[in-house]
């Protein structure tokens, strides 16, 4: 790749002096009947509900979300999310354990990439061109946020009857020449040189500006000159925004803004925001690491709210959260959030890779409601579509063991939220080695 991004300088910079970059599901049964204070008793026909999908990555461990007694890194998502939704908390990951891979199984039902190729699309139909394809929609009624150019092909497949013609608007985050990054770097050298926890500070304001101001953005995903228009103006937007809010150059952030903004734009039908910055655990760091997991808490949380607030989402929209995959178990003297297995030879990828979860929030998921059956990562597509009456290719993984009744696909009603349930307890992190009590 020889387009950086800034996220990665960031990691680069602020990992603590740290230079060295290395570089079977249980069904969802139909509620018997509605609480009376349930707040919205949506009938949207299947072909006016919407789907948004919402990819809590790369890499993130069941022992910092949902494993976690205190949940200290996942706060909306726990307080604010799993009481509203059904959560399945043994997602298995049963592919290579990486990111494209993961992210494009996700979003066709089918593993994919086993040749590891990632500049093609995935081999089978996508969720967005399924939606797109079966409804007639114009290319503005799919959109996917990615948070790199390695998943830049995922909003689309190779699948014969499908491609580029009923494909999703894919959106990556803005990238800097190479020169900048350099700048970028001498700057953040001389700061650190001094120090001044002051010059850092100001350096970090100067390299956000510098990145912004020489900054570019991909359009080879946009698929019509709406869509090109409407990115073109955002970009514009965040380039010129001015203020110590504004000098964030956090990659999730922009795609979780962009993704609002659209929802309110074109009020696509199927949306996909992938998150990465988790990955940046890759450097080492282990309090970036649950900052980004923080972060991505708090943006999933905004998109809930968007979907909540847009009366072309509100009670209609399906949401499901997941990681594309987790990150290896802690071992004595070894700290395994860092990588997430071996992709070639599949060494490393143990539990603490393979074993995720799903939360799904909308009309038709029972509120409170947890299922610790085993299921694989490839259910979200089939689950998805199925909620817009739809279904995935031959062969992909089934749905979540959701009967169209449940989701009120033939007619019936979509079930509302029941009664908001307190979380139970779970069972014990994965992780119980002395070194990850140690961080606690
Ligand atoms: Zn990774």
């Amino acid at each position: 790749m020889t387009r950086l991004s800034l996220n990665r300088r960031d990691f680069l910079r602020g990992a603590a002096g740290a230079w060295a970059a290395a570089a079977a599901g249980e069904r969802i049964l139909p509620a018997e009947d509605a609480a009376p204070s349930a707040p919205r008793a949506s009938r949207a026909p299947p072909e006016d509900r919407r789907l948004v999908l919402v990819i809590f990555g790369g890499g993130t461990r069941s022992s910092e979300t949902i494993d976690d007694p205190d949940h200290r890194y996942v706060p909306r998502l726990w307080k604010e999310m799993v009481p509203r939704g059904t959560l399945w908390t043994n997602v298995r990951v049963e592919g290579a354990v990486v990111h494209p891979n993961s992210n494009a199984s996700i979003k066709t039902g089918h593993w994919e990439y086993e040749d590891l190729d990632w500049s093609k699309p995935p081999r089978h139909p996508t969720v967005f061109e399924i939606v797109r394809k079966a409804r007639r929609l114009p290319d503005t009624a799919a959109w996917s946020f990615v948070y790199a150019s390695i998943l830049a092909k995922t909003g689309e497949s190779t699948a014969e009857g499908f491609g580029p013609a009923w494909a999703a608007n894919v959106v990556e985050p803005p990238t800097i020449p190479r020169s900048t990054d350099e700048e970028m770097d001498r700057i953040a050298r001389e700061a650190a040189a001094t120090g001044s926890a002051d010059a850092e500070l100001r350096a970090a304001a100067r390299c956000a500006e510098l990145a912004r101001s020489t900054a570019h953005i991909a359009t080879d995903g946009l698929r019509s000159d709406a869509a090109r228009r409407w990115l073109d103006e955002r970009f514009r937007a965040w380039r010129g925004a001015a203020g110590p809010e504004n000098l964030t150059t956090s990659h999730d952030a922009f795609l979780a803004n962009l993704a609002v903004d659209c929802m309110k734009r074109f009020s696509p039908h199927v949306v996909s925001v992938d998150f990465g910055e988790i990955d940046c655990a890759h450097y080492g760091s282990w309090s970036r690491y649950v900052d980004a997991i923080r972060r991505t808490d708090e943006l999933t949380w905004r998109l809930w709210r968007a979907v909540e607030d847009l009366p072309d989402y509100r009670g209609r929209t399906l949401m499901l959260v997941l990681p594309d995959h987790g990150r290896q178990l802690d071992e004595p003297g070894k700290m395994g959030f860092i990588h997430h297995s071996d992709f070639y030879t599949g060494e490393g990828a143990d539990e603490g890779c393979r074993r995720v979860w799903l939360l799904a929030v909308g009309p038709g998921a029972i509120a409170g409601k947890r299922v610790d059956r085993p299921l694989p990562i490839t259910s979200a597509a089939a689950t998805g579509l199925a909620f817009l009456g739809l279904s995935a290719s031959a062969g992909a993984a089934a749905a979540l063991g959701v009967g169209s009744r449940a989701w009120g696909v033939r007619g019936g009603p979509i079930v509302e939220l029941r009664h908001p349930l307190l979380p139970t307890p779970y069972s014990p992190p994965l992780t119980a080695s002395p070194a990850a009590r140690a961080r606690r």
